[in-house]
C-alpha cells in the first residue's frame, strides 16, 4: 500500500507575490516540471510537489512529500530560495502541517569513530558506529560527512523556523566532504568508509588522524543510484573505488560487469567481490599526479558495449576525465540518459569541488 502523502503549508506575505511566484518557477524548471494553471503553478520533482498561488499580497504555498526526509528538503529548500529571491524585503515563513514538534534534519546522524586503519598505503579506512545504521542502507551510497574543528565539542547544523539549515559559523564551522560508505555492519552498528590519502587536505587530515571516539556528523544518504542492468561498466579512480566495490558487491548472479579502475600503482589494488560475473581491469598511472592522466577514457573507448541487452555506465573520477568519458558515451555509444551516471568526484586543483553526475 502506498504511504500517505505528507502535506505542509504556508502564506508568506510579500510586496509582489504573482514575481516571486514567476520568479520560482523560472529556477525550479531547471529541476523539475512547471505547470501554470488559472490560480497559480505547479512544480512537480523528485522530493515532492508544491502549489503556489499569488493572492493578495501573500504566496500560498502548499506542499506535498512522499515521507519526512523528503517534506524537509522541499519546505526547507523553498524557505531558502524566497529569502534569495526576497531582494532585502523581511519575510516570515511559518509552515503548518505535517512537521515534527522539534525541528530536525531528518537525515542528519551523528557518528562514531570506532577504528580506522590503512587499507592500502593511500586508503584509510574510518570505521564509524552509530545507533541507526539502518538509516544508510537505502536513499543513495553516499554521505556529507561534517568533521568539527579539532579539539572542540562540536556543534552540529540546525534548523530554523522555517525549516532552512543553520550552519554553525566561526570557530564552529564544519568542514563538509563527499564520501561513500563502502559498507554497512547491521549486526555490530559499523559504517566503513575509505578515504584516499592526499596532500594535507581537510578530508585526508581528518581520516589520517581519526581516534576511537571521534565524533563525525553525517548528512545523507544520497545519490549514485544505479538502474537494473544486465551488462554493466563501472570505472573510476580511487575516489570511486568504494562505490565501484559496493556496488559490485549488490550485482546480481545474473549480471554481467566490466570494472575499469585507475590507482598509482599495484599496492593500491583492492579486492574486489561479486556475485556477477566481473572483469576487472586496473589501470596504473604510476608517478604521474592523480588526476593528469586520459587512462580512464582512453579505456572507456576501448570498450565495446554489447550489442543486445540493458547497459549500464556508472562513473566517477576526477573532472576532466568525467567529461570527456560523458560526451563519448553520449556522441558515440549514443547512451539515453537513464542508461548511465557520470560523477566528477573531484577537480584537479580545487577544494571541495565535484558534481553528483548525469
Ligand atoms: C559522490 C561522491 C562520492 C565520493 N566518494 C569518495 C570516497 O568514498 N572516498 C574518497 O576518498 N573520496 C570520495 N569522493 C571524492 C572526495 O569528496 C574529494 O576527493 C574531496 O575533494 C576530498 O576532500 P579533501 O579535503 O581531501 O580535498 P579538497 O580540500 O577538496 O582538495 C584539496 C586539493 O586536493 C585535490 N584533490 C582532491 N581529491 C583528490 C584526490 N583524490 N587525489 C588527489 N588530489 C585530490 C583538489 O583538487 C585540491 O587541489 C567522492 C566524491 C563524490 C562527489
Amino acid at each position: 500500500m502506498a504511504e500517505p502523502e505528507l502535506r505542509a503549508d504556508a502564506r508568506v506575505a510579500m510586496r509582489d507575490p504573482a514575481a516571486m511566484l514567476e520568479r520560482l518557477c523560472a529556477h525550479f524548471v531547471e529541476h523539475g516540471t512547471v505547470t501554470h494553471h488559472d490560480s497559480g503553478a505547479r512544480l512537480e520533482g523528485r522530493f515532492g510537489a508544491v502549489e503556489l498561488g499569488s493572492a493578495d499580497g501573500a504566496l500560498d504555498i502548499a506542499v506535498t512529500s512522499p515521507n519526512e526526509t523528503y517534506l524537509f528538503v522541499v519546505t526547507s529548500s523553498v524557505a531558502e530560495h524566497l529569502h534569495e529571491f526576497a531582494e532585502g524585503e523581511a519575510l516570515q515563513v511559518g509552515w503548518r502541517g505535517s512537521l515534527p514538534e522539534q525541528p530536525r534534519i531528518p537525515y542528519f546522524r551523528e557518528t562514531v569513530v570506532r577504528d580506522a586503519y590503512d587499507v592500502t598505503p593511500a586508503m584509510r579506512r574510518v570505521i564509524l558506529t552509530c545507533e541507526d545504521t539502518a538509516h544508510f542502507e537505502s536513499g543513495g551510497l553516499h554521505v556529507s560527512v561534517l568533521i568539527p574543528p579539532a579539539g572542540r565539542e562540536p556543534v552540529w547544523p540546525g534548523v530554523g523556523p522555517d525549516n532552512r539549515v543553520i550552519w554553525p559559523a566561526g570557530a564552529d564551522e564544519l568542514i563538509r566532504r563527499i564520501y561513500t560508505i563502502r559498507s554497512i555492519d547491521r549486526q555490530r552498528r559499523e559504517l566503513a568508509i575509505d578515504v584516499v590519502l592526499h596532500d594535507a587536505s581537510p578530508g585526508s587530515t581528518w581520516a589520517r588522524n581519526a581516534r576511537s571516539g571521534d565524533r563525525v556528523g553525517l548528512l545523507g544518504p544520497g545519490g549514485g543510484d544505479v538502474v537494473a542492468a544486465d551488462w554493466y561498466l563501472l570505472c573510476g579512480d580511487e575516489t570511486a573505488l568504494p562505490a565501484i566495490a559496493r556496488i559490485a558487491a549488490e550485482l546480481p548472479a545474473t549480471a554481467r560487469a566490466e570494472i575499469v579502475i585507475e590507482v598509482a600503482d599495484r599496492a593500491e589494488q583492492q579486492e574486489l567481490s561479486s556475485q556477477a560475473a566481473i572483469d576487472v581491469t586496473w589501470l596504473h598511472r604510476g608517478d604521474a599526479p592523480a588526476g593528469t592522466t586520459d587512462l580512464l577514457p582512453r579505456a572507456v573507448m576501448g570498450v565495446t558495449p554489447p550489442e543486445s541487452g540493458n547497459p549500464f555506465v556508472f562513473v566517477g573520477c576526477e573532472q576532466a576525465a568525467a567529461r570527456a568519458i560523458r560526451k563519448h558515451l553520449r556522441s558515440v555509444w549514443k547512451l539515453p540518459k537513464d542508461r548511465h551516471l557520470v560523477a566528477a568526484y573531484w577537480r584537479h586543483g580545487h577544494a571541495d569541488a565535484h558534481d553528483h553526475g548525469e
